[in-house]
């Protein structure tokens, strides 16, 4: 009777065993990978999300065109990405001023500027129109720039919304006339392609008459 008890005893220690065995042979190499892929997470780099741009080109596109035909969304679109670029070396880098970009007067004053740091790998993800709104005065188009950068090594992300704005009155408050470089006669109106006295085509140089007036975080 006592042997029998013993020999149960060993069946049941030795069937214990060989499940406990199985168990570490299966969950021994799970819990190992988790440990590792917890370690890797822990030491990977902070990555930010680059943020969503909230446009839509495809509206105010050919609203800007039949105002503007000779306007050249991508000139802007480049422009942008290099006025953002200047920004963020005149905010952190202690650039004094724009340089590359067209902007209007008091486009630098509302900077906030935190000079000392290094901003590198400056990539502008996407570049949308948000917005436009034509008055007798200025045309204003607001693009939308999501923008990733390293800030002194750290990982950032942002978006910024850009005014591009065409000023139709001069600086006294005149309407501002265009004139025909060929034939020197005066254009009727914005959305003219061909001088009505001479014939010649209308090309105004994106670049050279649009200005930035506002850069914002949004
Ligand atoms: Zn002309």
């Amino acid at each position: 009777m006592h042997y029998t008890f013993y020999i149960i005893l060993g069946v049941v220690a030795v069937v214990v065993l060989g499940l406990l065995a199985r168990l570490a042979g299966t969950f021994g190499p799970m819990l190992r990978d988790a440990l590792l892929m917890f370690r890797l997470a822990k030491d990977a780099p902070r990555t930010a999300e680059t943020k969503t741009v909230f446009g839509a080109t495809s509206i105010y596109l050919p609203q800007v065109l039949r105002d503007f035909p000779d306007f050249h969304n991508n000139d802007a679109i480049a422009a942008v990405k290099t006025l953002v670029c200047e920004y963020l070396a005149i905010r952190y880098e202690g650039i004094p001023r724009f340089a590359r970009s067209i902007v209007a007067e008091g486009l630098l004053s509302p900077i906030d500027r935190q000079p000392g740091h290094t901003v590198k790998n400056e990539i502008v993800h996407q570049v949308a129109m948000s917005r436009y709104i034509k008055t007798k005065e200025c045309a204003t188009i607001t693009y939308q720039a999501s923008v990733g950068y390293t800030l002194d090594g750290e990982p950032v992300e942002e978006r910024y919304a850009v005014e591009y704005t065409l000023s139709l009155r001069d600086e006294y408050g005149e309407k501002q006339t265009l004139v025909c470089p060929q034939c020197g006669g005066v254009y009727t109106s914005t959305s003219q392609t061909v001088c009505v006295y001479c014939g010649a085509g209308i090309v105004r140089d994106t670049i050279k008459s649009w200005r930035f007036t506002s850069i914002t975080l949004s």
